[in-house]
């Protein structure tokens, strides 16, 4: 069956009170929720939170949604698509957690990352394989593009896996939950930010040349390695972020 809003719902309370407990919330916190479904987990943050804004896409679920939460006065249901959703609009800072449709995770934690100065943390319960190309390190094979970009702006850690059987229908993949330390600036200084994830995805595109290949399109990319003190014959996925950092920054010169 098809399932375009990618609807697996999450009933184990033990699995829920562990997403609360990472993502850190307290009775001071304005939380989003994504897709709150049927609303299990927004019972918890209810409990949890100051506030709770569940924004659903899917227009069937809404009215059982407001039912369900009718005894949680904290809670606000919003009928939107997270994608398009003005966070900016929302009074104050606000905390993200959300067990999220899979098809969705990079464009919407790219959206939600434009809103960085609002938001100190993001908890997201999403498909294993995803979750560990975020978190990985330059030493781990699934480090790439992903890996960097959000690490840019992020400390993204995987707190614990989730069985695909827990989710009621199971999906095809099992899951975890990725809990980001958010700062509203680069970790690591970075002058022109399109400029280095430009050079970051073209390394990437071609991971298995070394990067005086993979990189020749940039004028004098040979000299540049050596001035950033990396060795030539190296391949994208050898270099660290701070490596990136001081080649984009010798590129430049
Ligand atoms: N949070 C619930 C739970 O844990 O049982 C449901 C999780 S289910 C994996 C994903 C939910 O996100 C569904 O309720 C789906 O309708 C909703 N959804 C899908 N795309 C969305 C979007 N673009 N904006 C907001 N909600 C969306």
């Amino acid at each position: 069956m098809k399932r375009p809003f990618g609807q697996h719902f999450l009933f184990d309370p033990n699995i829920l009170k562990k997403i609360i407990s990472c993502s850190g919330i307290s009775k001071d916190d304005t939380v989003v929720e994504i897709g709150p479904g049927l609303g299990t987990l927004t019972k918890f943050l209810s409990l949890h939170a100051k506030k709770v804004l569940a924004i659903e896409i899917d227009k069937k679920l809404i009215g059982r949604l407001q039912e369900i939460l009718s005894m949680h006065d904290n809670v606000e249901v919003i009928q939107a698509d997270a994608l398009k959703f003005p966070f900016n609009d929302i009074q104050g800072n606000f905390k993200v957690v959300a067990n999220i449709p899979y098809n969705i995770t990079t464009p919407l934690l790219f959206r939600l990352l434009e809103f960085r100065e609002k938001m100190p943390s993001i908890t997201l319960l999403m498909q294993k394989e995803v979750a560990k190309r975020i978190t990985a390190s330059h030493t781990d094979k699934e480090y790439g593009v992903l890996s960097i970009s959000t690490q840019l702006y992020t400390k993204p850690s995987l707190k614990f896996t989730v069985s695909r059987k827990a989710f009621l229908p199971p999906p095809d993949v099992d899951s975890a939950v990725v809990h980001f330390e958010v700062n509203p600036s680069p970790f690591i200084n970075v002058k022109d930010e399109e400029f280095f994830l430009k050079v970051v995805k073209t390394a990437f595109s071609q991971r298995r040349k070394t990067l005086t290949n993979s990189l020749k399109t940039f004028d004098s990319i040979k000299d540049a390695l050596l001035k950033a003190g990396i060795d030539p014959g190296l391949r994208a996925e050898n270099l660290s972020i701070k490596d990136y950092v001081r080649l984009t920054g010798a590129l430049k010169q």
